[in-house]
């Protein structure tokens, strides 16, 4: 009676372990692939640019007679060129904020700061466009983490609004602080009244390369990484990135993180320096 009961209680016990080792097995697998995509994705977005650069010069040389020719060849060379580097910099950047801690050099981050070096940031393009870019409610609010890391994620999204709405609209960045059970949060909301993005696609703009379009990413510059980037950053700092958006309408993307007061008061023992 003894050894069944033992036993009964025994097996739910090992049938739970291979679960879990099954469970592993195919967490594993899944980022294997999730991996050999990446790695696959990278090399098609490298060979596309300097693919087009080795026919470009091929054709400078073969335009020596022809001055106009060898303009047109030139500044499309440059175009690939200026492709190529962003690409390799948002590359640096995605596994900077997938390898590095962010809090590891946190420090208390003031919003209107941040949000002045991301409109900065696309001021020439916004300019081109006739885009007015609007910030408020950002007085006095400082965000907790990596000073470097969310100006790179606030930067993508006012970049992409721009990149992504019609000349002579407005892109709109709003910040306030919210209640939350855990700590106060700062929510920065990014809104524009560009293209807008399908149910559908609305999940997957956060992958990395995903585009609804590539060949009008690829035109404004686009690598497909900048959402990824916004995400990683988001989750690290404990917080999160969320979209709404209505297509043809516009779109609103919405960072929520930790306030600085918060998360030292959280933190206090641990991260507090001394
Ligand atoms: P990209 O370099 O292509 O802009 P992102 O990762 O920043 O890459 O964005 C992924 C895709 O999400 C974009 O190619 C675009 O299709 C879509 N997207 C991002 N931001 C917006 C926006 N504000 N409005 C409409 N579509 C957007």
């Amino acid at each position: 009676g003894e050894a069944l009961a033992v036993s009964a209680r025994v097996a739910p016990l090992g049938s739970r372990l291979v679960l879990l080792l099954v469970e592993d097995l195919t967490e594993a697998r899944r980022i294997e692939a999730v991996r050999r995509d990446f790695v696959a994705n990278v090399s098609h977005e490298l060979k596309t640019p300097v693919g087009a650069l080795s026919l470009l010069s091929e054709a400078v040389m073969g335009a020596s007679e022809d001055p106009e020719a060898v303009e047109r060849f030139a500044g499309r060379m440059q175009i690939e060129a200026t492709r190529l580097t962003n690409l390799v910099q948002e590359l640096i950047d995605l596994s900077r904020v997938q390898n590095d801690d962010p809090l590891e050099d946190a420090e208390p981050v003031r919003v209107d700061e941040l949000v002045a070096e991301a409109i900065d940031r696309c001021r020439h393009q916004a300019g081109t466009k006739q885009i007015t870019m609007a910030a408020g409610g950002t007085a006095d609010l400082r965000l907790w983490g990596n000073r470097g890391q969310l100006a790179a994620a606030l930067g993508n999204l006012v970049e992409n609004a721009v990149n992504y709405s019609p000349a002579r609209t407005r892109v709109g960045i709003a910040a306030r602080r919210v209640t939350a059970p855990g700590g106060d949060l700062i929510e920065i909301a990014v809104t524009d009244q560009g293209i807008g993005i399908s149910e559908k696609d609305k999940e997957r703009v956060f992958e990395r390369f995903y585009r609804v379009d590539p060949a009008r990413s690829r035109a404004t510059g686009g690598t497909g990484l900048g959402l990824a980037i916004v995400k990683h950053v988001a989750a690290s700092h404990s917080g999160e990135v969320t979209v709404w958006s209505s297509e043809g309408q516009g779109s609103t993307f919405t960072l929520r993180l930790p306030e600085a007061v918060a998360a030292r008061d959280r933190a206090s023992g641990d991260r507090t320096p001394g």
